[in-house]
Order: structure tokens, then C-alpha cells, then sequence
């Protein structure tokens, strides 16, 4: 039983061990593509935000109220677009402020040479160009199609939508930006995917494209020297999900070199870790501006993988297979081993005495004697046969005789030494195959002789028997069956001399 235990365990190691592997081997794969499911779930959620700006642009912006008091901005004079600034404003800072709750951020004028007109998310700041700042405004000037994308700017970065306007005779007088604040994207994202997620840009970036008021609104990300976050959304993330395990992993990764290095470059970055018995994972994907293609920042997406759970669900029948299996190749093979013991067993053992049998003793002697030739060492061979063992047959029974058979096996067993090779020969005939030298074998004979008389007597169990003995050496034959006839002849010669003696 013990055997069987020890099968089903190693085998069961063995399965799952060569599972694991492959279980662990996959472990990168499902992450990345969930990364992906990721990355669309946020797109969905940009379409979604596009969408709503477009409704405001149809049924607010773009509209002849709005239009007929924008399009006199662009020809008038600094004290006149005063007044239009003020004008506009009015006219849209009720609509808004309720787009606002939506998750609208930014609603942005500008003029046909990209001077921004008016800012209604900050209307102290205008008049500055944005043409070297805002990729995105000078497309829209230069091409009069509308564009998407994401972008950093001189107070907020985000997904912009800017739209061309043109008045009643389809002349271009500007153009608007709508966008919505990354943090509307982050909470939207965070509350559908259990990811945590930052937009973090590089911090020469952001000095370079921020009015200088305006990076207050920005902070140092992390442990990370070179990259900014806004500081809204860092405050957002006081209680994020996974506090404690991201920040212990952002603190490993803030001394790794080969991170650092790969963050320098803003290249793609992604690992697992373990801890606590959990797996996490985290993947930087460079954050790119749409309008100009450069790298600017990093989206970082870190979550806990749902993936072992989802090996439990999914596999939980395979891991029942694996046991089952287990347990049914231990099973095969302990039979086997069974089996395989038993038919050695049965082979080489006499099924009466449980002595060993002639077909043991032959292969026994072959390798004695062989050894005998080439190192020169004793052995000696002791026949004995009992006397007039029909008799008991006859007079007792078949059992009795049976009996008095296992009775003198386990008596001469007992009376040997743990090296000497003892063997049924064949009915009531029996061999010692001894390594003693003669004289020491011939001494041995006498005294099994003489205790097979002495025992046998007065045995409740059985008759009283005695047995017939010869001995000789094979340390002076040239061959095993020479030896064996001179001791058959020595075995004779003490029946013919009366019995109950030892010839040799
Ligand atoms: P001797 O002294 O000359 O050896 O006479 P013996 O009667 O012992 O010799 P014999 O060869 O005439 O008879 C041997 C008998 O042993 C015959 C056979 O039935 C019996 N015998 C052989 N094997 C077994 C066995 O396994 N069980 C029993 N009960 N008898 C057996
Ligand atoms: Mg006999
Ligand atoms: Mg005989």
C-alpha cells in the first residue's frame, strides 16, 4: 500500500509539474492578450467621449447663435474681441458647465492663425499662439477637417476633438476644441476593467508646452524623476485598487536599471510579479501624440491577473483528470510490480518447503563456481535424501508426509548459515551448496544429520525420520554436473551403508 501511495504521488508530481510548465508558459500570453481586450475596452470609452462631443458640437457650438458671434472675432480689434470673448462666454457657460458633468473638460476657440480666442474651462488665458504648441489646432487650420487624437497642451493633455467652423457663406473663421479630462477616461476605465491606469508625460514635455502658472497642476510620478503626472488624477489615485502591492513593485522597478533605461527611451515595457501569492502585472505603452507622432509619456496599466483563477474555472475538470490519472497509472504500475515479484518469486521458490528451488540453485552454482575458478575460494556441495520416506507416505498419509517435507526444510534453514545455498532437489532430495572448506562442510553434514534424528523424535506433529548424507568438494572437478554425480554417488553409498549416515 505503501508502494501504491508512493506511485500516485510521484506520478501526480510528475503531471502536474509537466502542467504547471505549460500552465506557467501560457501565464504571458493570456496577459497580454488581456492587455489588448484592455486597450480596446479604452478605445471604446474614447469613441463614447468623441460621441459626446460631437452632440455638443452639432447642438451647441455649431450653431448660428454661436457662429454669428464668433465670426466677427477674427477681423475685429483687440478692444472688440473683448467684448465678443465676453459674449461667447456668456452665451456658453451655462451649456458648458453641464457638459462638464459629463466628463467635457475643455471647450477651446481659436482663431484661423491658432491664437487662442477663448478658453472656457480658463477664461483668464487667451491670445497666445498655439501654432507651435498645438499640432492638432494648426491641422485644423491648415486642412479645415475635423481631427482626434490624443494630445499634451499648455494647461491639460487629453483626447482632443477640434473642429473646424465656417459661417454662412462656408468661409473658415476658426476653429473649437472639445476634450475630456483624462481623469473622466481613468474612472470610466478603472470602474469597468479592475486596471489601474495612468497617463504620465515626460516631464521636459510638459515644461516646454505648459505655461509656467500652469504646472502647479502637475507632479512628480511616483519614485520616477523624468515624468509628470496632473496632479488631479495622482490625488485620484491615493486610494487606488492595489495600492499597496503597486507601489512596492513601482519601488523595485524604480531601481531597476534596465527599466529605467527603457523608460528613458519611453520603449515598451511589460512583467509579471508574485507577491503574497498573487500575480500582478504591469505593462507601459508609450503615449503617443497623435498630431505629431512623437512619444511624449507612458499609458501604465497595472492589475492583478485573473489568470490562475481562470486556469482553476476552466481546468478544474483537467486537474480532476490529472488525479484520476495518476492514481490509475500507480495503480497499473504497482500490479505490475505485483505481478512481476510474484512470478520471480514463483520461479525461483519451491511451493511446498518455500525454499529455493532447482532452477535457483542452478543459476546459483554457475555463478559460484565461475566465481570459485577465478578467485580460488572453498565450495562444497552436501546432497542428503530422507530414508524410507515412502514409508511415511504409506503409513501416515501423503499430508503427514507433506508435513514432515516443510518440517525438515525449515529445521535445516534454521541450522545454516545465512550464505550457504539451500535447495529442494527434486521429491524428498535436498542440496547445500557451502562456501566453507570441505572438512568445516563435512562437520556441518554430521551435526544436520544428527539434529534431524534428535528433533524428529518425539515430534507431536510428525514421525520420527532420519536422512542420508553425502559430501564432496568442487574446488577439485572440472565441471558442476561432476560434481553433483560424485555427491549423488556419495549419498548413495551411505543408503547402501544403512542410512542415517554421511558419506564422503
Ligand atoms: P530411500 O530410503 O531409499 O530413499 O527410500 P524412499 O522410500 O525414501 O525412496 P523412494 O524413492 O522409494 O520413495 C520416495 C518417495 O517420496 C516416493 C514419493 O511418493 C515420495 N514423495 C516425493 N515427493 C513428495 C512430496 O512432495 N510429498 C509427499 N508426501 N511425498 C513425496
Ligand atoms: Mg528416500
Ligand atoms: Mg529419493
Amino acid at each position: 500500500m505503501k508502494k501504491f501511495i508512493f506511485y500516485s504521488f510521484t506520478t501526480f508530481i510528475i503531471l502536474s509539474t509537466i502542467s504547471f510548465i505549460q500552465i506557467y508558459h501560457n501565464l504571458d500570453k493570456y496577459e497580454v492578450s488581456s492587455y489588448n481586450k484592455k486597450q480596446k475596452q479604452l478605445n471604446l470609452i474614447i469613441n463614447d467621449t468623441h460621441r459626446l462631443s460631437n452632440a455638443l458640437f452639432d447642438n451647441v457650438i455649431n450653431t448660428k447663435k454661436v457662429i454669428d458671434v464668433f465670426k466677427k472675432a477674427n477681423k475685429s480689434s483687440d478692444e472688440e474681441k473683448i467684448k465678443i470673448r465676453e459674449e461667447l462666454h456668456t452665451l456658453l457657460v451655462d451649456n458648458y458647465n453641464n457638459f462638464k458633468n459629463y466628463g467635457i473638460q475643455q471647450l477651446h476657440f481659436h482663431l484661423p492663425n491658432n491664437d487662442s480666442f477663448l478658453r472656457l474651462h480658463k477664461p483668464s488665458k487667451f491670445g497666445d499662439s498655439l501654432t507651435d504648441v498645438r499640432a492638432s489646432v494648426k491641422f485644423v487650420s491648415e486642412n479645415k477637417i475635423p481631427i482626434i487624437g490624443f494630445e499634451e497642451g499648455r494647461i491639460f493633455n487629453g483626447y482632443r476633438f477640434v473642429y473646424p467652423l465656417f459661417d454662412e457663406n462656408e468661409d473658415y473663421i476658426g476653429s473649437v476644441e472639445i476634450s475630456s479630462s483624462l481623469l473622466n477616461f481613468k474612472i470610466l476605465f478603472e470602474k469597468n476593467n479592475n486596471t489601474h491606469i495612468d497617463y504620465i508625460l515626460r516631464k521636459d514635455i510638459v515644461e516646454k508646452k505648459v505655461f509656467k502658472d500652469q504646472l502647479i497642476n502637475y507632479k512628480k510620478y511616483f519614485l520616477f524623476d523624468n515624468f509628470l503626472i496632473q496632479k488631479i488624477i495622482a490625488d485620484y489615485n491615493v486610494n487606488c485598487i492595489h495600492e499597496v502591492e503597486r507601489n512596492i513593485i513601482f519601488k523595485k522597478l524604480s531601481k531597476n536599471k534596465e527599466f529605467l533605461n527603457k523608460m528613458n527611451n519611453l520603449e515598451n515595457f511589460y512583467d509579471i510579479y508574485f507577491y503574497d501569492f498573487k500575480v500582478y502585472s504591469i505593462k507601459l505603452t508609450p503615449l503617443i501624440n497623435d498630431f505629431t507622432s512623437k512619444k511624449v509619456g507612458y499609458i501604465i496599466m497595472f492589475s492583478e491577473s485573473d489568470y490562475f483563477k481562470y486556469i482553476l474555472d476552466s481546468y478544474i475538470i483537467i486537474i480532476l483528470i490529472i488525479g484520476m490519472l495518476s492514481i490509475l497509472i500507480a495503480y497499473i504500475a504497482y500490479k505490475k510490480d505485483k505481478e512481476k515479484k510474484l512470478t520471480v518469486g514463483l520461479a525461483m521458490h519451491d511451493q511446498l518447503t518455500n525454499i529455493y528451488n532447482r532452477h535457483y540453485f542452478n543459476i546459483k552454482i554457475k555463478q559460484e563456481f565461475k566465481k570459485m575458478q577465478k578467485q580460488n575460494i572453498q565450495l562444497s556441495l552436501i546432497m542428503f535424501d530422507i530414508d524410507h520416506f515412502k514409508l511415511i507416505n504409506d503409513t501416515y498419509g501423503h499430508n503427514i508426509g507433506d508435513e514432515s517435507l516443510i518440517y525438515l526444510a525449515n529445521l535445516i534453514q534454521n541450522n545454516i548459515r545465512v550464505n550457504d545455498i539451500f535447495c529442494r532437489w527434486g521429491g524428498e532430495e535436498f542440496v547445500i551448496l557451502s562456501k566453507k572448506p570441505f572438512d568445516k562442510t563435512i562437520i556441518m553434514a554430521e551435526y544436520l544429520r544428527n539434529t534431524i534424528d534428535n528433533k524428529t523424535k518425539d515430534n507431536e506433529k510428525i514421525p520420527h525420520f532420519t536422512c542420508s548424507f553425502g559430501v564432496s568438494s568442487l574446488n577439485n572437478v572440472t565441471s558442476i554436473n561432476e560434481g553433483l554425480e560424485i555427491v549423488d554417488k556419495l549419498l548413495y553409498k551411505s543408503k547402501k551403508n544403512g542410512r542415517n549416515k554421511v558419506s564422503f
